[in-house]
């Protein structure tokens, strides 16, 4: 058998950005399965959504944004706590940096392991990663549950509607033109990153989403979606892979089988449905041995570092 080489180390490609506006004051920078930002433009300041992974590849962002407003960026919401999505945040300058309380929790709980985790899995991710600041992203205004920010006469609402993805989740709604931005809740042609889930709550949260009847719905990967259509399959696909992964493992862990054979199980299992989504072979050591913790004696999330990430690699993937 022959190894595959750790995470996205051998992924080099890079990928063509586009810049889609979604609704009058909502717009969507999406790179073919590569992490989004989202962007609203209100009456009197713009607000992003994830920064990207570093201040460089944040620069593109502003350069998108500035072909269409001139009004300051005053707000940077982060969807949840991953490096990838927040550690671009100083290049905006924005006054405002949002989370969830659980989100900033977690950036103090494992902030620090999760930086360098996430650097040495997919180095092509972190563009210049010199350019990110030392330390970390710290939010200064954090909410629970609910916040709603006024652009103007343009309602923001950020909503923490559930676990999934982290602890921490929060999406942010247009409800004025049902346009959504899921972060990693909701993912596009591309495999849900679960090493850091909770499964049993996942479909719930999908299900709360939903309820939303967004019209559009930005992912935190993968093309936005501009149709119901395009939302029903994007919602309807990351709920799929969470169940039956959840379930495979489940099942696995239940025959008493250990995590190794549990793996090659579930990933046989999987590949015919799901292998074409970028990142699969990334993701599903990962996911499986989240799911597994879970299944067994760890309700919530062990913490990655990139030490736990190689041992865990050569013992599922050596
Ligand atoms: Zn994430």
């Amino acid at each position: 058998m022959s190894t595959k080489t750790f995470a996205s180390q051998a992924d080099l490609v890079e990928k063509k950005i586009s810049f889609d506006k979604l609704s009058e004051h909502a717009y969507a920078y999406t790179a073919e399965g590569d992490p989004n930002t989202g962007i609203v433009v209100g009456d009197d300041a713009v607000l992003v959504v994830d920064t990207q992974a570093t201040p460089v590849m944040a620069q593109d962002v502003i350069r998108r944004i500035r072909e269409v407003t001139d009004k300051p960026i005053r707000y940077v919401v982060l969807s949840h706590y991953h490096a990838v999505r927040v550690l671009g945040a100083s290049a905006y300058k924005a006054p405002h940096i949002v989370s969830s309380q659980d989100t900033y929790d977690l950036i103090v709980e494992r902030g620090e392991q999760d930086k360098a985790s996430e650097i040495g899995r997919f180095p092509r991710l972190f563009n210049a990663v010199e350019s990110v600041p030392p330390g970390m992203t710290w939010p200064n205004i954090t909410f629970t549950g609910k916040m709603t920010l006024w652009l103007g006469k343009l309602e923001v609402q950020l909503l923490q509607l559930g676990r999934g993805h982290t602890k921490g989740d929060t999406v942010v709604w247009l409800p004025q033109e049902k346009t959504l931005f899921s972060g990693d809740l909701v993912e596009f042609d591309a495999t849900p990153y679960a090493g850091d889930a909770y499964f049993k709550d996942w479909p719930t949260t999908l299900d709360a989403l939903a309820a939303l009847q967004p019209a559009k719905l930005v992912p935190g990967r993968g093309a936005a979606l501009q149709t119901a259509d395009q939302v029903q399959a994007g919602l309807a696909g990351t709920r799929n892979f969470i169940a039956d992964l959840y379930s495979s493992v489940t099942a696995g862990a239940a025959a008493g089988h250990e995590l190794r054979q549990v793996y090659k199980q579930t990933i046989d299992k999987l590949r015919p449905k799901y292998g074409q989504w970028v990142i699969f072979d990334h993701c599903m050591p990962f996911d499986v041995t989240r799911a597994y913790d879970e299944a067994t004696k760890y309700a919530d999330p062990r913490i990655w570092t990139a030490e736990r990430d190689q041992q865990m690699w050569a013992a599922l993937e050596g």
